[in-house]
């Protein structure tokens, strides 16, 4: 699929010199009416114009998800699945790990509790529900929005001694994006003095009515460290449950979505995956993004095997060939050679996706680039000119060195005015993010792309598990001032030899939190010396 100078143009709506003064612009040289260009020139120049192209996927072979039944009345109810946000500090590991006892002390069979990303609780009255417990922090709404995608309810929980947070605030945005109910837990009413009614009254600013003030959100005042209401929070989860009426296809090949993935010592490869239709088996192949896996064994999350999990169920899967990324969706294929063929042609796409973003990444910086030169060129032609006159004795003084010129800059003169002001435009920082787990890597991957474009823009080209390799720095090292960002894995000591000689700096991060503070003031720091 190729196209002529002329045929794009007229794609694309605009007169054929105008552009190829785009393409002169972006330093190509091919500018004839009839040149054929690549499917990446093409992609390249389109991008000029903001129009973004498609190329094509190769049509290769593909797994979709099975079409909803439109009566699911014939199927039967599953669990729902919760997820508990709410401010940091207001409770939430604290009722996480009271409902996660509340179940082992109800009798239940079965080893210690296993971080699995979600937990099953069994009521007394025979129902149960599913928990994830994605962690809490802010650097985690990321993940957080996508666990509320995967999520039947919400729970917000609310502190009563302090009210509605930052956090809390995006928990409810959070919960209204994905059309997810709320149940409100009120936390911490054994505190003295506490005023729960406070608390609804304060929602309701956030249109958040609760049941009391006359809407239908329920609310229940609990104390996560004391356990009271813990037991009718959950009938109210059951409540609201059977008024969704949530049901999935039992008998069917699986479908889920993985919550965490990481890479275990003497386990390999190693997912969590919430099941949410049909049933998975042992020996079942699945398919996950660009990973498959043929199911060598499972785990619930009290560390017990077992050889099936049906809808709204977690477990831990071994055997995957790869690792996948935590909210891929997960789906079932018939065979080794379907899975190996889907992953193939997915890896391809992908491959064809990271082209044109590193050629619009290429293009960007060319563009810059460019109009440094053009700036420049203009400013020692007038200094030239502005030295004749003073030696002709046109002017009276020795000319300073001229300001920029706004004249040629395609962004409306704003880089040259920053250039005047004594900025400079944003230097782009290509990136490659290396962590211990997936969701962790998604989370501080998303929260980096969304830093303040202030003093440096961020361009993720990469991301993955495990520990920083040769490849990710030469991968880093390929663009400009490449930096590793690695969360609680290490590079080994050639690694870290080639890193140096490629002049790529790995930084090391073990706390989430302060990750992103750091990371914005060292690359600041570090691209300070060269401006
Ligand atoms: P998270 O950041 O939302 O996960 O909050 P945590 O569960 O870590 O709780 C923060 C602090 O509040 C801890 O010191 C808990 O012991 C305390 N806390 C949590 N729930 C209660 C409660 O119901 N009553 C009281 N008095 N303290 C609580």
């Amino acid at each position: 699929l190729t196209i002529t100078v002329d045929g794009l143009a007229k794609l694309l709506g605009v007169q054929n010199s105008h552009l190829m003064r785009k393409m002169a612009n972006i330093g190509m040289d091919k500018l004839a009416n009839d040149y054929l260009l690549t499917n990446e020139e093409a992609a390249e120049i389109a991008l000029e114009y903001e129009v973004v192209p498609i190329i094509p996927d190769s049509t290769g072979p593909e797994l979709y998800p099975r079409k909803i039944p439109e009566d699911m009345s014939v199927h039967p109810l599953r669990p729902p699945v919760v997820t508990i946000m709410g401010h940091v500090d207001h409770g939430k590991t604290t009722l996480l790990d009271t409902l996660r006892n509340s179940s082992i002390t109800a009798g239940e069979a079965g080893g210690i509790t296993q971080h699995i990303g979600a937990f099953s609780v069994q009521l007394k009255s025979g129902q149960a529900i599913t928990f994830l417990d994605t962690p809490g922090h802010a650097a985690f709404s990321a993940m957080r929005a996508r666990g509320a995608n995967a999520t039947d309810i919400v729970v917000l929980v609310v502190a009563a001694d302090d009210g509605v947070m930052p956090q809390t605030k995006e928990a409810i945005q959070h919960a209204l994006d994905a059309d997810v109910p709320i149940i409100v837990a009120i936390n911490k009413c054994d505190k003295h003095g506490v005023d729960p009614s406070r608390i609804k009254d304060e929602l309701l600013k956030y249109g958040i009515q609760t049941e009391d003030l006359g809407g239908d959100i329920q609310a229940v005042e609990i104390s996560a460290l004391k356990g009271t209401g813990v037991e009718e929070l959950s009938e109210s989860i059951v409540t609201l449950a059977e008024i969704l009426d949530l049901r999935a296809e039992v008998d069917i090949p699986a479908q889920g979505t993985v919550i965490e993935s990481q890479i275990e010592r003497g386990r390999g490869n190693v997912a969590s995956v919430l099941i949410k239709r049909g049933t998975l088996k042992v020996g079942d192949i699945i398919v996950a993004g660009t990973a498959w896996c043929k199911v060598r064994s499972m785990a619930d999350d009290r560390g017990n095997s077992v050889k099936e999990a049906g809808p709204a169920s977690a477990v831990e899967i071994m055997g995957w060939k790869e690792i996948p990324k935590a909210g891929d969706m997960v789906l079932q294929a018939e065979n080794e050679g379907q899975a190996k063929s889907v992953v193939d042609s997915r890896v391809e796409k992908r491959k064809n996706k990271d082209k044109l973003a590193a050629v619009a990444a290429m293009n960007v910086q060319r563009r810059e680039t460019h109009e440094r030169d053009v700036n420049e060129r203009f400013d020692e032609r007038a200094l030239r000119k502005a030295v004749w006159e003073y030696h002709n004795g046109l002017r009276d003084s020795y000319p300073e060195p001229p300001a920029p010129k706004a004249a040629h800059s395609k962004d409306g003169g704003k880089a040259a005015a920053d250039a005047a002001a004594g900025t400079q435009p944003l230097p782009v920082v290509p990136v490659v993010i290396k962590g211990d787990v997936s969701g962790t890597v998604e989370a501080v991957a998303s929260a980096l792309k969304q830093l303040p474009d202030k003093k440096i823009k961020v361009n993720v080209i990469s991301t993955g598990v495990g520990s920083v390799s040769e490849s990710d720095v030469v991968l880093a090292g390929s663009g400009s001032q490449g930096v590793i960002v690695a969360f609680n894995v290490k590079a080994d000591k050639r690694t870290q030899a080639v890193a140096k000689r490629e002049k790529v700096e790995i930084m090391s991060f073990r706390v989430i939190y302060k990750l992103l503070e750091d990371v914005e003031k060292l690359l600041v720091s570090r691209l300070e010396p060269i401006r």
